[in-house]
């Protein structure tokens, strides 16, 4: 948020320019247009983030898959309601895409 040097009023954007609401002071800026540009930046790189959640990303362990026998599969720690209790810990076989889950 900008205020006007000479009355400390907020400013707001008309025309390109910052403009005093209670004065009329005008200063000539570039409007939080580079904050503007950097938070559509963040947003974007977020929702790449979250597209990319299907994608093996997740930490590879030394486990029998039950299904097919194979034994590297991936895993994400999955909070259970209570926070008294261990993690979850989801596998997903990295040969048939089978999942289970395993309680420490
Ligand atoms: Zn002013
Ligand atoms: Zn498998």
């Amino acid at each position: 948020m900008d205020f006007c040097p000479k009355c400390g009023a907020m400013m707001g954007p008309v025309d390109g320019v910052l403009k005093c609401n209670s004065c009329g002071y005008s200063e000539e800026k570039t409007i939080d247009d580079d904050k503007y540009k950097v938070s559509k930046k963040i947003e974007a790189k977020e929702t790449v983030k979250m597209m990319g959640e299907d994608v093996d990303v997740n930490p590879r362990t030394e486990e029998t898959c039950p299904e097919c026998g194979n034994n590297t599969a991936t895993y994400k720690l999955l909070q259970t309601r209570s926070a008294d209790e261990a993690p979850t810990r989801i596998f997903k076989c990295t040969k048939c895409k089978h999942t289970w889950r395993a309680y420490d």
